[in-house]
């Protein structure tokens, strides 16, 4: 006989243990819910923090103001807190030029515009849940590497496994080169950058007071992040910093002087001297949509559904939603006595979800690019609508929603 599962996850990112506390959280408890992660996932150890997870990498995370309260419906959120370093301000710029603007979380009665946790330690505060929950059974490691409609559902080959899995539901959350998705033939439509995204975490002399930095440069936006202190004392940041490839390439392998040195010059005296980079990490970037995300039996989520630049800071908060959205629907519809798998079902959490990803997408896909737009007038309304932040309250509250990520939800942010 082979396994039957009503709902398989493949990929355990941050995406695919998302969606995996989701439905533990919000499924009947008899519907069945299996993971499987290329990767090992530690097993739980009694007063011990897990080991970090290879797919939580040295990156960090803004997460929105939707993300936290979708976190604490997971009941996550208390454990996360520890690990949050809330965003107070945020202070955009342009260098070489006069227009900058202050968006402070007080002037909108919000405690915080978002919050930065470093990615291993949001890993493992989702992994120590999911075991503590006990819900969704885990296959880790091992890889999804066949799934083939049968049925209603998917039946779905594990590598170097026989036989073969069914499931009700396949959830493809295996990331932005997705195999599953080339696998079932979804095409995708993908736009590159021609730009990386060099990330690192920074340490400098002076206190950044819950401020992130969003710095818009000719050669591509600059961000650095505020992060709890490592060590007593210590201020650091979380950077990304968007470069043409030849520039990133170099400036992630050259001496630490050369580059603490040059992002002085580009990032400028905000933050006192730069004291220290540690690892350096690179990142293509390119805008990846899936030209479909449900099918009967099958939803793309997370980064194999949509890849987005990193500049506003909007992938994981999108997909975040996502998850929340699909695990209203399936419990709704295995209510009304459907199949997880029933493409109705499945097209109706598409239609709930598809305002709030065409919305996040282009703002994603617009703001690096009119940062970035050599064209002199542009250059000047480019100002002109940073200072204009200032001066136009109602474009000032559209930008801070969207950080915030509450124009999807348009939940109010004041906790
Ligand atoms: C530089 C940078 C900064 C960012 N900053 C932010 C930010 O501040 N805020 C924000 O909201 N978003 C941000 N993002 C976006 C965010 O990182 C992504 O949205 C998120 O990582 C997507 O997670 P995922 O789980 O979909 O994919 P991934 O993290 O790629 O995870 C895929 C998982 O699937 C597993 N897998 C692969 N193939 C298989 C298989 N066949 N079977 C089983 N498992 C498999 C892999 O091992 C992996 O664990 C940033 C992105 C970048 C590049």
């Amino acid at each position: 006989m082979p396994d039957s599962f009503d709902i398989v996850i493949a990929g355990g990112g941050m995406v695919g243990i998302s969606l995996a506390l989701q439905l533990g959280a919000v499924l009947p408890p008899e519907t069945s819910v299996l993971l499987v992660e290329g990767f090992p996932i530690p097993a739980p150890t009694p007063g011990q923090a897990p080991d970090y997870h290879p797919a939580f990498d040295a990156r960090s995370t803004a997460l929105s103001y939707s993300s936290r309260l979708i976190y604490e419906q997971m009941q996550v959120w208390d454990d996360l807190c520890q690990w949050l370093c809330p965003i107070e301000s945020i202070h955009v710029s342009s260098r070489g030029r006069f227009g900058s603007t202050l968006l402070r979380a007080s002037e909108h009665n919000w405690s915080a515009l978002g919050y930065v946790v470093e990615n291993s330690w949001l890993g493992n505060t989702l992994i120590r849940q999911l075991h503590a929950t006990g819900r969704v059974e885990i296959r880790s490691p091992a890889k999804v590497v066949g799934a083939t409609p049968r049925g209603a559902g998917v039946s779905l080959q594990l590598e170097g496994e026989s036989p073969e899995i069914a499931a009700g539901l396949l959830l493809v959350a295996d990331g932005a080169s997705s195999g599953l998705r080339d696998y079932l033939g979804v095409a995708v439509q993908e736009k590159p950058y021609q730009q990386h995204a060099l990330v690192a975490n920074i340490a400098f002399a002076e206190p950044h007071r819950g401020c992130a930095y969003e710095r818009f440069t000719d050669e591509g936006p600059l961000a650095v992040l505020p992060l709890l202190p490592a060590r007593a004392g210590e201020q650091r940041g979380a950077l990304v910093w968007t470069l043409p490839p030849e520039r990133a390439r170099h400036l992630s392998s050259c001496p630490d002087e050369e580059f603490l040195q040059t992002l002085q010059q580009r990032f400028g005296y905000r933050l006192g001297r730069l004291l220290q980079v540690g690892e350096r990490h690179e990142y293509p970037l390119s805008l990846v949509q899936s030209s479909e995300q449900v099918r009967q039996g099958v939803v793309v989520m997370g980064n194999a559904a949509h890849a987005l630049h990193p500049v506003a800071g909007q992938g994981f908060n999108l997909a975040l939603r996502d998850v929340a959205e699909l695990g209203r629907v399936l419990a709704q519809g295995i209510g009304e006595g459907l199949p997880p798998g029933d493409l109705g079902l499945l097209q109706r959490y598409q239609r709930r979800q598809q305002p709030d990803q065409e919305r996040t997408i282009a703002f994603s896909d617009r703001v690096p690019a009119l940062f970035m737009h050599a064209d002199p007038l542009l250059g000047m309304g480019r100002d002109l609508a940073l200072s204009g932040l200032d001066f136009l309250p109602g474009l000032k509250r559209e930008f801070v929603r969207h950080a915030a990520g509450v124009s999807a939800t348009g939940g109010q942010a004041n906790g």
